[in-house]
């Protein structure tokens, strides 16, 4: 608790709406009025972008051994753990394919026209047959892995360490617990540090960007609504639909009652756009409002803060899919499970602090070898659309605190 209220002071320390908003808007005039001198500017995006590419091997790999060892050793808790990962799993795979539904149905990014530096970028995976890809999971050698930044082949290790760091003596599990933990904060202290650079960040992208695409830009705007309205969409009727009819029909729970009392941390989620800060309230929230016991919500809603966000999984499928279309690369369906399958992990991976699902859509880009560029597509829209998503990453938790506290027989007040 202690340390999520630190973060949530950190958290106030990077409030950015408001530079972004204004990199956004200086970035559009500059691009449009000085085209010519763009390309003095542009130099800070690169920068910005490199230094995301710099935080995601050491910063995911932290994070998964921290969040598996974390959940490996909380033995006594057996079948509620269980119960639990079934539920976090099980959502943010249905949040998945509710938005790869939807951006396939509305396919915003479809004639954006983006061109890729590195244009043979995303035609590898496509002539890719499945299986190989699958067995490539395994890395001959997990350091040239690290090196090359093969996303899913360090997941895989990751968990594997994880999973196996649980299992030898007592004295040995907590020296590697304490690293890797360790070297996890560290990694968060650099992202916070990169991530206050955003604007300059935008500044940089967003006046290249508009530079470039000066004649089509209300096209390109119209498009980049259209993505936001398609990430909304699918986030609404996750959390307003697919969520209440598994709280009425599984936790047989009056939904309404439930989001009545989170009223308070799903506004401050929404306004933080961090899980991590939230935790208090919404411990507070679901234990006296709902009626969950505080021995349910203090292990449902700590490792969901961390590992389930349903909003972000959503979120990066979307995106990634928007950043596919809109660079022209027609992704098979094949393609489009390990985009599923990625999201998961990534979203799993991704911290429950302000635009940390932005830093891991890197993993899914790499997975399916989409241009990295394609983030600097989405960046300046990311900010309102990480408010949404984290009020739904913190409803999904709160749903399956009490979904799972009903299971385990208690008797709820809602
Ligand atoms: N801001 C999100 C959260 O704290 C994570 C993300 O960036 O998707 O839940």
């Amino acid at each position: 608790m202690q340390e999520t209220l630190q973060d949530y002071r950190n958290m106030k320390k990077i409030q950015l709406h408001w530079q972004i908003l204004i990199a956004i808007i200086l970035s559009v005039g500059f691009g449009l009025i000085f085209t010519e001198y763009v390309k003095y500017v542009t130099w800070m995006g690169d920068v910005f972008l490199r230094a995301l590419r710099m935080i995601i091997v050491p910063l995911i790999f932290s994070s998964i051994v921290v969040g598996v060892t974390g959940i490996g050793s909380g033995k006594n808790l057996g079948r509620m753990g269980f119960k639990t990962i079934l539920y976090y799993i099980s959502t943010s795979v249905i949040a998945i394919l509710t938005g790869l539904f939807l951006v396939n149905l509305i396919r915003p990014g479809i004639g954006a026209h983006f061109e890729t530096a590195n244009n043979g970028g995303g035609l590898d995976i496509i002539e890719k047959p499945i299986g190989e890809t699958l067995i490539n999971i395994i890395p001959e050698n997990i350091i040239d892995a690290l090196v090359r930044g093969d996303m899913l082949a360090i997941i895989f290790f990751a968990i594997l360490f994880g999973f196996f760091a649980t299992k030898v003596s007592e004295s040995v599990r907590t020296t590697v617990d304490k690293s890797f933990k360790a070297i996890f904060e560290v990694m968060m202290k650099i992202t916070m540090f990169v991530i206050k650079f955003t604007p300059i960040g935008i500044f940089g992208i967003v006046s290249g960007t508009v530079a470039e695409h000066s004649d089509n830009l209300l096209e390109v705007f119209g498009k980049m609504g259209i993505y936001m309205l398609t990430v909304a969409a699918a986030l609404v009727i996750h959390s307003m639909i697919t969520l209440p009819l598994i709280m009425k029909f599984i936790g047989k729970i009056n939904p309404i009652k439930h989001l009545k009392g989170m009223s308070v941390p799903l506004l401050t989620a929404f306004s933080t756009s961090s899980s991590n800060a939230t935790l208090p309230l919404t411990m507070e929230a679901v234990e006296n409002n709902s009626g969950v016991s505080n021995k349910t919500s203090g292990f449902v809603l700590p490792l969901g803060a961390t590992v389930n966000m349903d909003g972000t999984a959503l979120y990066e499928c979307v995106a990634v899919m928007f950043i596919a279309q809109a660079f022209g690369f027609e992704l098979t369906l094949a393609q489009q499970a390990i985009v599923v399958l990625t999201a998961l992990l990534a979203s799993i991976g991704t911290a429950g602090v302000p635009m940390a699902g932005l830093v891991t859509i890197i993993i899914i880009l790499q997975a399916v070898d989409l241009p990295l560029e394609g983030i600097a597509l989405i960046l300046a829209v990311d900010r309102p659309l990480d408010m949404l998503r984290t009020t739904v990453n913190v409803w999904s938790d709160s749903c399956g605190a009490v979904v799972i506290a009903k299971s385990e027989g208690e008797v709820l007040k809602v």
